[in-house]
């Protein structure tokens, strides 16, 4: 691992044919989400086995809609952030293939990104666990949770709970993503979450790049990334892409 900054990274995105992105929570604590393990963090007031698994949604809808109403409002008011418009830009250049999001926020849609591979759902879709319909949420009343569609299925919101599966079309992308990039920028995640956390490692096992964007080192830092930039996604793409551009 070498300790890197934005004009070293303008450069190996220069001689880049095809990047991909990993992004996590950190890269959209810019936009006010706060990730879930850290300060204000969701998880530092709710157990997750209690409020995230979906046996817990299944047994009592009513007590995991008040976390889920929690992260409604917040997602709801946040908008993209530098970062989230850098990926974008780098999209359009020709320069990224695609992104791989454990985020539910649909910020990089917002900012831009075509090629948005959600790894953990969209928290602004809605499904009825019964009938399978997708629910646009402007017809919901969220003053009256939990919610069931007019089959009688209850509704959820479409991201992926603790013991649910990965959607398998994001799934089967993501890995192809990952095993035919030649960089893989991985951007505010942890690298705690499985199957999330094994995609750099696949990126790298094909021949990638692994260049790795966060506050802090991380699992994997030590071990699979060849160039880490510490600090603020925000600013250190905003940098690179300019470079780029210049
Ligand atoms: P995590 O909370 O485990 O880790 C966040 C990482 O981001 C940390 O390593 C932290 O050092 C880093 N970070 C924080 N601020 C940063 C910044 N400004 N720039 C760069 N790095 C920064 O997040 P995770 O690995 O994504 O795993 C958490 C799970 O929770 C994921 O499955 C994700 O779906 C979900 N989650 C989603 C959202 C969202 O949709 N915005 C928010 C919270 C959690």
């Amino acid at each position: 691992m070498k300790n890197s900054n934005p004009a070293e990274l303008a450069e190996l995105l220069r001689r880049t044919q095809a990047a991909a992105a990993l992004t996590g929570a950190g890269i959209s604590v810019e936009s006010g989400i706060p990730s879930f393990r850290g300060a204000h963090g969701l998880w530092t007031r709710y157990n997750p086995m209690e409020y995230a698994h979906i046996d817990a949604f299944l047994s009592n809808p009513a007590k995991v809609w008040r976390m889920l109403l929690e992260l409604d409002a917040t997602i709801r008011q946040a908008r993209p952030n530098p970062a989230h418009y850098a990926l974008a830009e780098l999209e359009k250049m020709g320069k990224l293939k695609g992104i791989i999001t454990q985020n539910v926020d649909n910020l990089h849609q917002e900012a831009g990104s075509r090629n948005v591979i959600e790894f953990h759902g969209n928290a602004r879709r809605f499904v009825c666990l019964r009938c399978r319909r997708t629910i646009d949420p402007a017809t919901l009343d969220f003053s009256h949770v939990p919610l069931y569609c007019s089959c009688g299925g209850l509704i959820k919101p479409d991201i992926v709970f603790f013991g649910e599966e990965i959607p398998p079309a994001a799934n089967r992308a993501a890995f192809d993503l990952a095993e035919s990039c030649d960089l893989m920028l991985v951007i505010g995640t942890s690298a705690a979450v499985m199957p999330a956390n094994i995609l750099p490692k696949a990126a790298k096992n094909h021949g990638a790049i692994i260049v790795e964007i966060n506050l802090e080192p991380t699992e994997l830092t030590r071990r699979f990334t060849d160039y880490f930039l510490e600090g603020s996604a925000g600013q250190i793409l905003t940098e690179a892409v300019a470079l780029l551009a210049s």
